[in-house]
């Protein structure tokens, strides 16, 4: 009989959203009035149109297939030049960072990439992630088998979990121990938190000092206005040995329902064989794009290419401005309810600390039935995140400022 993948079997049931989901129905079907009222700020997903320059070249692209000239088929499994170039000249080179055009790996999302990468490491790593941390990196190497299985807490033995926190400020500190693989991601969701320059430069040293390689997911990076605040890792001196950086189109441009982003991965990254030469990761990454994947589709690459026009570049801007405006507006909202905010400055969520004696599910009750509010409770993203909720900005501006004026009332 043929065996199935027996590490798939480790993780843990999708808890978070399904029991979110489960606990708002069973308010709705119960309430009809609060029904009505019900304000969703739990969703990581954007909400509003997608920008007119990309749907203009979406539909220009779609007329250029339409004729015998302008037809394409199979693309490059990396993607058009004309969109690496885009990324590298917009993204990097414009900024003074280095990075060349072939450096550049287009794909269908950053999911997708977070996953995907584990094909070109080893079994043996030692992987480090956050804890309250996004749930893919965990669950890609649970089911690649890089771990055992998880405890009651939900941690998974053969992980190094790195606590962040309020007296942190939800960046980790160094560990002690060695890891081979970091997963860092920042502005962070779930907290909202960036990383200074200094403690980016600390983790490079680490990764420098020890060979391991940092996962850098950026795909936040849009919403940061601060600019003492790195927007790529590459911005610290020697990242480019020990740094993979991952880039979406999803927040900063809505492209969640279109599907693309990108991967940096320098050539003079470097890893270690099993006989413990060292050689460079980029042609093995390329390999994968050829081997398993035939490219995003040239209209998307062509929507991805026009967030680099300067109409796309205005209306890209617009949308994070819009974002960052329903964050200010609630996080205000919840300081005026006594609650202390982190995040919500340099990202689109805010992440709320539960007055005591809440836990986590206690205020998403409480948040549900007294103001008609879904939040997510910080417990669903690892332990280290109990005693906390995540408000997220992406929503209308009509309903942001109707889920402020009730949080601002709301009585703990
Ligand atoms: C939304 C998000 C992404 C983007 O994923 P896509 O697959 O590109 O839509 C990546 N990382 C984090 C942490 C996210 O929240």
């Amino acid at each position: 009989m043929a065996q199935l993948n027996s590490h798939y079997l480790k993780l843990k049931a999708g808890y978070l959203f399904p029991e979110i989901n489960r606990r708002v129905k069973a308010f709705t079907d119960s309430n009809p009035e609060g029904a009505a009222r019900l304000i969703r700020c739990g969703i990581g997903d954007v909400t509003e149109p997608l920008p007119e320059a990309v749907r203009t070249a979406m539909h220009k692209a779609i007329d250029e297939m339409g004729t015998r000239p302008g037809f394409r088929g199979y693309g490059p499994e990396q993607g058009y030049e004309f969109l690496r170039r885009a990324i590298a000249q917009h993204d990097f080179r414009s900024r003074g960072l280095e990075v060349a055009d072939d450096e550049i790996f287009v794909s269908d999302g950053s999911k997708c990439d977070c996953g995907n990468i584990l094909d070109i490491f080893g079994h043996d790593n030692r992987i480090a992630v956050m804890d309250p941390v996004y749930p893919v990196y965990v669950d890609t190497n649970v089911m690649a088998g890089h771990t055992g299985d998880a405890d009651e807490r939900g941690l998974y033995s053969g992980l190094l979990y790195l606590p962040c926190n309020a007296e942190n400020g939800f960046v980790p500190a160094i560990p002690a121990e060695k890891a081979d693989l970091i997963y860092l991601c920042y502005p962070n969701n779930p907290t909202g938190a960036t990383a200074t320059r200094a403690q980016l430069a600390a983790w490079v040293e680490y990764a420098l000092a020890n060979e391991s390689v940092i996962l850098f997911d950026a795909a936040y990076e849009a919403y940061i206005s601060d600019p003492a605040i790195p927007h790529s890792i590459y911005e610290i001196p020697g990242a480019r040995r020990c740094a993979i950086e991952f880039r979406s189109f999803s927040k900063n441009g809505g492209f969640t329902g279109v599907r693309c982003a990108y991967t940096v991965l320098p050539k003079d990254l470097e890893c270690r064989d099993s006989t413990g030469s060292k050689k460079p990761l980029h042609p093995l990454w390329n390999r994968r794009f050829s081997t398993k994947f035939n490219g995003v589709g040239y209209t998307t690459q062509r929507a991805a290419e026009a967030l680099y026009s300067p109409e796309g570049r205005a209306q890209v801007a617009a949308l994070v401005e819009h974002y960052m405006g329903n964050a200010a507006i609630l996080r205000e909202a919840a300081t005026n309810s006594g609650l202390a905010t982190y995040g919500g400055t340099n990202a689109p969520y805010i992440w709320v600390r539960a007055p005591e004696p809440f836990t986590s599910w206690a205020v998403f009750d409480k948040m549900l039935q007294e103001v008609n509010i879904v939040t997510t409770p910080g417990s669903g993203f690892g332990p280290a995140g109990e005693g906390y909720f995540r408000i997220s900005a992406f929503n209308s501006r009509e309903n942001a400022q109707e889920a402020a004026r009730r949080l601002s009332a709301l009585k703990w």
